[in-house]
């Protein structure tokens, strides 16, 4: 069967998912994730229908690194026959200030998103190792990059610059946006099941352990929370959202903190863990009698309200919002708080669709449709990835 094999490369994780190419399009057949890499390496795997296919833990030494990550990865494949690889689809997280699209990998290419590892030095190492990998192992196998920036490159100059000077902007330092691959995934469904919203102005709020919000303005994106890095806009697990750099130079200044400690703390210490002092995980906070959770989810909420506002602003006024991501699809909780703070736009809650989990959760008279829509980061690669390699659906 020939198949898609969808890469998500983090630096302590490998999620992957098999697609197979079949009459119509794509279906999924496997999704699975190495976790712990060079900690307490486990392999988790399950079929399309949810059903497990492996669960076993490895020595550290066995999967020390990346590079040990992909071949175990590739052994579990192996052992499960069945499938020929067309292609394999790649989360690359920046696309920098060129991309505007999902892209063919080739040498020239590779070399341009290196130069982006400045841009994302966390994240696009991570990125780029296993195309390198599969460069050498497999030359003639094509290779796709899809990068979370791309869906955003249609803002215009003034909305995705910082007022600092030009130089920088011309060097990168630009408002590029995260998330946009769940944002154009979100647009294509809202064109399949609401084709009226989809034409009009929708904010989509992505709550994962990562947070964004997007405006799109019939199914462009317009503007977006996120900005030079992933750790703007929206306060997340473990990331502080929007923050005076004020407070960036008091810790390095006054405080004396390294860089390195200072990067540790925005990126792992801030957010839900750092303002709850007890987890980055919404679940435990909504779960829990300790105020200092109540408090973390009133700055949440907040916060997101804040920013609807904004791109309502951007947008001229607001015909949708859609919640997604894993607080936006399963938690009507935190649903329900967000959907209060945009009544003064015309938004009303209908609380049974809401605990339901509904596509449209609003009352008929509501001005403003509110809808939970499940992301799927991972077709919409698998879909870019066909569509580049121009494979004929059988
Ligand atoms: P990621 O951003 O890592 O891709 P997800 O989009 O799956 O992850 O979001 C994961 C987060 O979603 C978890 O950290 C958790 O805070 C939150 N979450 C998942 N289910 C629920 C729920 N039922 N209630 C509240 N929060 C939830």
């Amino acid at each position: 069967m020939r198949s898609i094999l969808v890469i998500n490369a983090g630096s302590s994780s490998l999620k992957f998912q098999v697609f197979a190419i079949v009459e119509g399009g794509l279906e999924r057949r496997v999704r699975g994730q190495m976790d712990g890499v060079g900690g307490r390496p486990r392999l988790k795997a399950s079929d399309g229908d949810g059903e497990s296919l492996v669960d076993r833990a490895y020595d550290a030494a066995e999967v020390a690194d990346l590079p040990a990550a992909i071949d175990a990865v590739q052994a579990f494949l192996r052992s499960l026959g069945g499938f020929t690889l067309a292609a394999i689809g790649h989360r690359v997280v920046h696309g920098g200030p060129d991309f505007t699209d999902a892209v063919l990998i080739d040498p020239a290419v590779l070399d341009k998103l290196s130069h982006y590892q400045d841009l994302a030095p966390l994240h696009q190492p991570n990125n780029l190792a296993p195309i390198r990998l599969a460069m050498e192992i497999a030359p003639d196998l094509p290779q796709v990059a899809c990068f979370d920036t791309a869906f955003h490159r249609g803002h215009a100059a003034h909305t995705d610059c910082y007022a600092i000077p030009r130089k920088l902007y011309d060097e990168g330092v630009r408002r590029y946006g995260f998330h946009g691959l769940s944002y154009e995934y979100i647009a294509e469904r809202l064109r399949a099941v609401a084709p009226d919203i989809a034409a009009g102005r929708v904010v989509v709020a992505h709550l994962g352990s990562g947070a964004s919000m997007c405006a799109l303005a019939g199914g462009r994106s317009i503007e977006s929370t996120m900005g030079f890095t992933a750790l703007d806009g929206l306060p997340m697990g473990t990331r502080p959202g929007q923050l005076d750099p004020g407070v960036v130079l008091y810790l390095l200044d006054q405080k004396g903190m390294s860089v390195g400690a200072v990067t540790d703390l925005l990126y792992r210490g801030s957010g839900l863990k750092g303002l709850s002092g007890l987890s980055n995980d919404m679940r435990d906070l909504v779960d829990s009698d300790d105020p200092r959770a109540a408090f973390a989810i009133d700055h949440f909420v907040h916060r997101a309200a804040l920013s609807a506002g904004q791109l309502a602003a951007a947008l001229g006024g607001l015909d949708a919002f859609v919640f997604t991501a894993g607080i936006g699809e399963h938690s009507p909780v935190i649903r329900a708080r967000i959907a209060e703070r945009l009544a003064w736009l015309g938004a009303e809650l209908d609380p049974a669709a809401n605990e339901a989990g509904e596509l449209v959760i609003s009352t008929a008279g509501s001005r403003v449709a509110l809808m939970v829509v499940p992301t799927d980061e991972e077709l919409m690669i698998a879909r870019h990835t066909l569509a580049l390699i121009g494979d004929p659906v059988a």
